[in-house]
């Protein structure tokens, strides 16, 4: 049956959950393959920025090592040499700051100690007239100088070179954050860059080039050990200032041909950004970076790689996209799909269960009404019946295979086979709408079975040519039982009747029509007579017949009377002629004659036919049994004529015959009109 209820409930609940998992997992498969893909292609991606950052670090590394390198050297040789002087210095910034090196300044910066001062400035102006230790003015702005302030120990630049727009004289002690890097070179024994800031350049206004010193230590011995001998042999710093675009230019177009922003920053704890190929663009971190850490001269600097939307490995690789658009595609399709069928499976559900509902009520049909049902492939002559069919004949299914049609016709009574055959015939062609017939089928006792059949074609070829017929048989023995007795009974009663209806119109002794019939008979004879026919009626009466009796027995006078009447009606010519008893052992003939003559020799043939018989009679003059005959006869009667009247005078025709010595016959004759009255029974 068909689920129902909460059941059908749960079969909707169940496919929805099925579709549900299925979506999820197409879903989540598609997502953790996107993201595998992607991760995959942003490791690559990461790898190649790596590489590209490696290539741009390449880029000023090794100008930046050179140019460490070359103030080692430089701090070793004053070191060894002693302090440089103007034309030694000179020389050898020369020397050093060109078209290769990444420096774009050289300075000897001498440790003065503030007592000392004035002798060192009085010197110098010598060598460099006006030259004076001077500092930044607070509030700076290119050319702002003043005085310098008192300290401990001063650092003025001594020597520059080229010495057009350099710091000359600016003491760099009155900026701790220029002196951190130079005490830590000088406690290293060994070059270091400072942070970047804006370089001083005496007589440049606008705003500062962003750059930074690389100061090597200048000792009074060749190389002090430790970082007390260093102190106190310290002599000054050599100097090399590196602007920061001059030192990225190089790396920046690397990065730029790759489609990448370069970032740079200092990591003086405050994380500053002391360049950017970005413009002026504040700098905002980005997924995408790819960070590299740099060593500059002991410095950490930052690098900061970030793809462009043009970067040549930025959304390249659509797989991860291709994964999840084709993997949530495919998902949408399969649950399509599966929502699909399981659309069709419950259609089938519902019509399976629609035909099984069908099958059931057809069944208990079949069991209600006892019937065998029949299935036949015409063009394979393949019957297939139930097992009704064949327990309807008093045997099984399996009794009777082989099964096909020749089966049917074995069992079916030959005198109804033809009528069968025929009436499937015209179903066939389609001169009727259904099949049936009844027929007798040999049951397994021995009896015969009627059975009904019913069918029709329910399957025809292209060209309507049927190809199966099926139906039922109905067991209809008990029918036919029924209208055999009521067909018997009928003939029965028709039978009863007639004789009834012969009983009332037949005299029982002899077979002749009654006295009652008599009126009858003559109004009809009359009928005709009126058509312009005469008509006759004769009336006789045995002679002596009460003598017979007396002599033979009243059963012998029976025999007498059987016999007569006998005679008479052998005697008759037409059937309209009829003969009847009137009476005891009087009896009357209505018959047609066309003439007297002829009513009169009808009437002595008759008593001729009487005489032939010669039936004894001892007690009679003529010895044998004799009739006296009163005829009359009326050539033309009218509607006026009645039975009555034609009894009358036919009576008192007898009557005269009886007078007259009997064995005789008396003849009144009427033309038209006469004798027509009941008055003529006066006469007798
Ligand atoms: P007739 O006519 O010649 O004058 O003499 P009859 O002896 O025939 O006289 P009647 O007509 O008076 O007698 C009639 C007799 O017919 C009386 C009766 O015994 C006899 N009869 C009447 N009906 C039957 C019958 O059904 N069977 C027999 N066996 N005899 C009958
Ligand atoms: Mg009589
Ligand atoms: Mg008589």
């Amino acid at each position: 049956m068909m689920p129902r209820g909460p059941g059908r409930l749960w079969s909707l609940v169940t496919d929805a959950a099925l579709v549900a998992v299925l979506v999820t997992l197409g879903l989540v498969g598609s997502v953790v393959a996107y993201r595998s893909l992607a991760q995959k292609a942003a490791a690559q991606q990461r790898e190649l920025l790596t590489a590209m950052g490696q290539s741009v670090v390449g880029a000023f590394d090794l100008q930046l090592v050179r140019a460490v390198e070359s103030l080692q050297v430089s701090g070793q040789m004053f070191s060894a040499q002693g302090a440089p002087t103007r034309e030694q210095f000179a020389r050898y910034g020369a020397s050093l700051i060109g078209e290769s090196s990444t420096m774009t300044l050289l300075e000897w910066q001498p440790v003065v100690p503030h007592a000392r001062l004035a002798e060192f400035e009085r010197r110098a102006a010598l060598e460099q007239p006006g030259y004076r230790v001077v500092e930044p003015a607070p509030e700076y702005q290119g050319d702002g100088f003043v005085a310098v302030k008192p300290r401990d120990e001063h650092v003025p630049v001594l020597y520059s070179w080229p010495e057009t727009g350099a710091a000359l004289g600016v003491d760099m002690a009155f900026d701790p954050r220029r002196m951190r890097s130079k005490l830590l070179a000088r406690d290293a024994g060994s070059p270091v860059a400072s942070e970047t800031f804006g370089l001083i350049r005496r007589g440049q206004a606008g705003p500062a080039a962003n750059g930074f010193a690389v100061s090597a230590p200048v000792y009074r011995t060749a190389r002090p050990a430790g970082v007390d001998a260093r102190r106190a042999e310290l002599v000054g710093y050599v100097a090399g200032v590196i602007e920061v675009p001059e030192l990225m230019r190089e790396a920046a177009l690397r990065a730029d041909a790759n489609e990448l922003d370069l970032f740079v920053f200092d990591q003086d704890g405050q994380h500053r950004l002391i360049y950017s190929s970005a413009g002026s663009e504040p700098f905002q971190a980005d997924a995408a970076d790819t960070v590299l850490s740099v060593d500059v001269g002991g410095r950490p600097w930052q690098l900061v790689l970030r793809p462009r939307p043009g970067f040549v490995g930025a959304g390249q690789d659509d797989a991860p996209l291709l994964a999840l658009a084709g993997g949530g595609l495919a998902t949408l399709v399969v649950a399509l799909a599966v929502v699909r069928s399981l659309v069709i499976r419950r259609r089938l559900e519902r019509t399976e269960a629609v035909l099984a509902e069908d099958r059931e009520h057809l069944t208990n049909v079949l069991a209600g009404t006892a019937a065998g049902t029949w299935d036949w492939r015409i063009d394979t002559g393949q019957l297939v019946v139930n097992e009704r069919w064949a327990q309807m004949l008093g045997r099984t299914l399996a009794e009777l295979e082989p099964f096909n049609v020749t089966t049917w016709e074995r069992l079916c009574h030959a005198g109804d086979l033809i009528e069968a055959n025929n009436a499937l015939k015209r179903h066939l062609k389609g001169d009727e709408d259904r099949f049936t017939a009844e027929f007798r089928m040999r049951h397994a006792d021995g009896h015969w079975v009627w059975v009904q059949s019913t069918g029709r074609v329910f399957e025809r070829d292209a060209e309507g040519k049927p190809l199966r017929l099926a139906g039922t048989h109905m067991d209809i023995t008990r029918r036919k039982a029924d209208e055999q007795r009521l067909h018997d009974d009928a003939r029965a009663l028709e039978a009863a009747n007639r004789q009834l209806r012969d009983l009332a119109i037949h005299d029982a002794l002899t077979g002749a029509f009654n006295r009652r019939h008599f009126n009858d008979v003559c109004l009809a004879a009359l009928a005709g007579a009126q058509r312009g026919q005469a008509v006759a009626l004769c009336m006789l009466d045995v002679d002596f017949f009460k003598a017979y009796n007396d002599q033979y027995g009243h059963q012998a006078g029976d025999a007498v009377l059987k016999v007569l009447a006998l005679t008479l009606k052998s005697g008759l010519k037409r059937s309209t002629d009829a003969v009847f008893r009137l009476g005891g052992e009087e009896f009357g003939v209505i018959f047609s004659a066309g003439s007297a003559e002829t009513a009169r020799q009808f009437v002595d043939q008759l008593g001729a036919a009487l005489h032939a018989l010669a039936l004894p009679h001892s007690q009679s003059p003529m010895k044998i049994v004799t009739a006296s005959f009163g005829l009359a006869w009326w050539a033309a009667p009218t509607s006026r004529l009645t039975p009555e009247a034609m009894y009358a005078a036919a009576d008192a025709a007898l009557y005269e015959a009886k007078r007259n010595g009997r064995d005789r016959t008396v003849m009144r004759s009427f033309e038209a009109g006469e004798g027509e009255s009941a008055s003529l029974a006066m006469v007798r």
